[in-house]
């Protein structure tokens, strides 16, 4: 009977933060696989421009920018798996000896046996739900302001949430936009108090209050933001605000459902990381590790991603060599 593979790696997720990890775990002779999810290439594929990753004199596309990364990987030889995980299993209390230590089980049934887990499943943006907000991501909404606020260079913009995100992106805004218009939902920020006073106290940032967007391009088939709708929900009063950005910063869903029982979450689902001194992405269970956007980041940045990826990589190859000895 043929014996079952057994990877040293697998890597849930094939943004910035997957697939460095699985260059470095392939270039260290590891057996590797990504599996690439929903979305191959994660998030920065719906980013149209990217001019802060380092290494791109004219800037890249987000899209070429994950092919190029995806190749990279495969022009070394490495392997790369479509589907979606569904659940892992710890197999260490059933076999002791055969060195596996993990099950990864596919929505579609198929199973994989391996060392090490790196989750790198990344988060989405949540949005609006509204119309032609999704046909214009890209073309006057966006949900990172750190990537896309230079393209709005003297225009009005307006950002919607009352968090930290969508104060520092107001706030991070004005250095570009001639106006931003801050639109929350209730008479009051969630953001921690010193960046509500920065924002509170800036004469390019209007507050919205107890208002809603409830319409996009009112009455225009433009292929680029022009105005959106907001209700008052206080006193059902509707305007039209001429804007040519709209940066939407209510939270973030963390693609993390099946490692809930497995290993620590925040109560949002970010996985926790940090804990153990010499493998810093180790999460609460060893020998899964996990890396960018769907750990508790400080920034949520393609690099930092990339750089978290390196690091589990290699606290993947360390660990598994001291499971050995
Ligand atoms: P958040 O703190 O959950 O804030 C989300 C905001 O969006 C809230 O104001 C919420 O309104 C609003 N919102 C949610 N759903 C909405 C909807 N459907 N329509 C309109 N508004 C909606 O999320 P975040 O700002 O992304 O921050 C995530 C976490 O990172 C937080 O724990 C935050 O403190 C932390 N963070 C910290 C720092 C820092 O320390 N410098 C920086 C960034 C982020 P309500 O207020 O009415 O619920």
């Amino acid at each position: 009977m043929e014996e079952k593979k057994i990877y040293d790696t697998i890597i849930i997720g094939s943004g910035p933060a997957g697939l460095t990890a699985a260059i470095y775990n392939f270039r260290a002779d590891m057996k590797t696989v990504v599996v690439s999810g929903n979305q191959p290439g994660g998030q920065l594929t719906i980013t149209t421009t990217v001019d802060n990753y380092p290494g791109f004199p004219n800037g890249t596309g987000g899209m070429k920018l994950m092919m190029d990364m995806m190749n990279q990987y495969k022009n070394l030889g490495g392997e790369i798996k479509s589907g979606l995980v569904k659940k892992i299993s710890d197999l260490r209390s059933q076999i002791s000896e055969s060195g596996t230590n993990f099950e990864v089980e596919f929505e579609g049934g198929e199973k994989l046996l391996t060392k090490a887990v790196i989750v790198a499943t990344g988060a989405s943006a949540k949005w609006l739900g509204i119309e032609k907000e999704k046909e214009l991501i890209g073309h006057g909404i966006s949900g990172c302001a750190t990537c896309d606020g230079m393209f709005f260079r003297d225009k009005v913009v307006a950002v919607v949430g009352g968090g930290d995100v969508a104060a520092e992106d107001a706030e991070f805004l004005t250095k570009f936009a001639t106006k931003v218009y801050m639109i929350h939902r209730r008479d009051s920020l969630r953001a921690q108090i010193p960046q509500q006073k920065l924002v509170l106290n800036n004469p390019k940032i209007e507050m919205v209050w107890n208002s809603e967007v409830v319409g996009i391009n009112d009455g225009s088939e433009a292929e680029n933001l022009e105005n959106i709708r907001i209700r008052n929900n206080q006193t059902g009063e509707e305007k039209v605000l001429e804007v040519g950005g709209l940066f939407v910063a209510i939270g973030r869903n963390p693609a993390t459902g099946f490692a809930k029982e497995l290993v620590e979450m925040s109560e949002d689902g970010q996985i926790l990381t940090g804990r153990n001194e010499e493998y810093r992405t180790m999460t609460s269970l060893p020998g899964i590790f996990a890396a960018g956007d769907c750990t508790k980041v400080d920034y949520r940045q393609a690099i930092v991603a990339a750089g978290d990826g390196c690091r589990a990589g290699l606290d993947a190859e360390k660990w598994i060599k001291s499971q050995e000895n």
